[in-house]
């Protein structure tokens, strides 16, 4: 994920080019994303380097129901600004503005030879796009609290014990509904 944008940086402002990421993998904090697909556009702008991402990717993570591994799915659109560290190549100056270090963001910056690396800032991205509690299926059953048994593999019968006042509610409509369909 790092381009060469020497070409941009020269060209003339409003150009732009256009990759794409296939079955690319990034590994980032905790996560190991795969399966990386999607379109990366990059403009020229006054001073910067506009690239703009749309892509959809796989890791892998714990559900946060039933504990078990889980393949999540994310994508993410991301648009961001790089600054190139050759500044001069863009017929501007090298000096710096006075409130630089302010902006100034590692991951967002093209090097000296004119390579543009999307990793950084994808992997952020992609690492908060992954949901806080991800879950291996949809319909996952989870753990149960009463008897810890994992509720996808085995059925207790401890839910039938439980007097959770939504399910009376649920109960009552199932019971009406049987009663109307009579
Ligand atoms: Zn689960
Ligand atoms: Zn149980």
């Amino acid at each position: 994920m790092i381009y060469n944008v020497a070409g941009l940086l020269s060209g003339e402002l409003g150009r732009g080019r256009q990759q794409q990421l296939e079955n690319e993998r990034l590994s980032f904090g905790n996560h190991s994303f795969t399966e990386i697909n999607g379109p990366v556009r990059m403009i020229r702008t006054d001073r910067t380097v506009l690239v703009s991402v749309d892509i959809e990717a796989v890791t892998l993570d714990t559900c946060g129901r039933c504990l078990e591994p889980a393949t999540v799915n994310v994508s993410v659109t991301l648009e961001e600004e790089f600054s190139p560290a050759n500044a001069d190549l863009m017929g501007g100056s090298n000096d710096r503005p006075a409130d630089y270090d302010d902006y100034y963001d590692p991951a967002l910056v093209i090097d000296e030879q004119n390579f543009l690396d999307l990793s950084e800032a994808l992997g952020q991205a992609l690492s908060s796009a992954v949901p806080i509690a991800p879950l291996c299926k949809k319909e996952c059953l989870g753990i149960c609290p009463t008897c810890t048994i994992n509720r996808n593999d085995i059925q207790c019968t401890c839910a039938q014990n439980t007097h959770d006042p939504r399910w009376g509610v649920l109960a009552g409509l199932l019971e009406k509904g049987a009663k109307s369909a009579d």
